[in-house]
């Protein structure tokens, strides 16, 4: 048996790296995953590679007519949720004398405000001792040059996972943190203008980690299976980072 035999999750950002990886894994240990992104073909190429128990849903959750249709969708399907994991996120970055208002809006608008009323719409589809997963990143604390704007936004994750957790002790429901370090994904490609530039990142971000190394997404889906499972179930409010050291060493 699963380690989440029968349970159900939504997984934002399921249609590629790190949210893929985590819908890939919950399936694997018995769970029924929704994933949930804007791209179709990403959409499609996930389920295709996933098999079963795994159903699409296109989205931009920025978009909160978007985002109610998306847990309609599981309403209507006659299911609750056990998992909600928070995990669509941007990452672009830009120099304080550089940023514009436009850039800062679009890394809010998804990183946090989006990932607010992800939990917030879907509450009352959650099951008691649900488990509510945010991602944020090992960059939330640091300081990293060209990164204001990100880190922040990581940070306000990391906020606002304390006072969620807090408000739904009494539902028994658990809401955790889920920190990558540097992860091999495609918002390494999305984010460099040439593949020549994406390479030169990749080896930056290797030497930037203490295990000298970037993860893997399906490193980061141990700890999102850790955090939904009832492997965690004496831990809410907390920060599980996965990330080689980054953040830590
Ligand atoms: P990725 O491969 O680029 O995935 C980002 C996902 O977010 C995609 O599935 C994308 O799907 C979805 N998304 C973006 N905008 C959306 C929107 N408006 N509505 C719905 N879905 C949207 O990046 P990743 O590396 O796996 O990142 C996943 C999370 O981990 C992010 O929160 C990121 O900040 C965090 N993280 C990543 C790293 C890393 O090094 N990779 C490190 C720390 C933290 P569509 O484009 O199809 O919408």
């Amino acid at each position: 048996m699963g380690k989440l035999q029968d349970k159900v999750a939504v997984v934002t950002g399921g249609n590629s790296g790190i949210g893929r990886a985590i819908a890939k894994r919950f399936v694997a240990e018995g769970a029924h995953v929704y994933i949930v992104g804007r791209r179709e073909v990403d959409l499609a190429e996930t389920v295709a590679e996933i098999g079963s128990s795994v159903t699409a849903i296109r989205a931009d959750i920025t978009k909160m007519e978007e985002l109610d249709a998306v847990y309609a969708r599981i309403v209507a399907d006659g299911r609750k949720l056990d998992v909600v994991v928070a995990n669509a996120g941007r990452a672009e970055s830009g120099k304080l004398g550089e940023v514009d208002a436009d850039l800062f809006d679009k890394i809010f608008n998804l990183n946090v405000r989006a990932a607010f009323f992800t939990v917030q719409k879907g509450l009352p589809l959650m099951t008691a001792q649900g488990s509510v997963i945010m991602v944020s990143s090992s960059l939330n604390n640091r300081s990293d040059s060209g990164m204001s704007v990100y880190n922040a936004s990581k940070a306000a994750v990391r906020s606002l996972v304390k006072t969620f957790a807090n408000e739904l002790l009494s539902r028994g429901i658990r809401v955790n943190t889920l920190s990558p370090g540097p992860v091999d994904t495609p918002i390494v490609d999305t984010n460099s203008p040439t593949p020549e530039a994406a390479a030169a990142f990749r080896e930056y971000a290797a030497n930037e980690v203490p295990m000298k190394r970037m993860g893997r997404p399906d490193e980061v889906a141990s700890g999102a299976l850790f955090l939904a499972s009832d492997e965690s179930s004496f831990c809410t409010g907390m920060e599980l980072r996965v990330d080689g050291g980054h953040a830590e060493l």
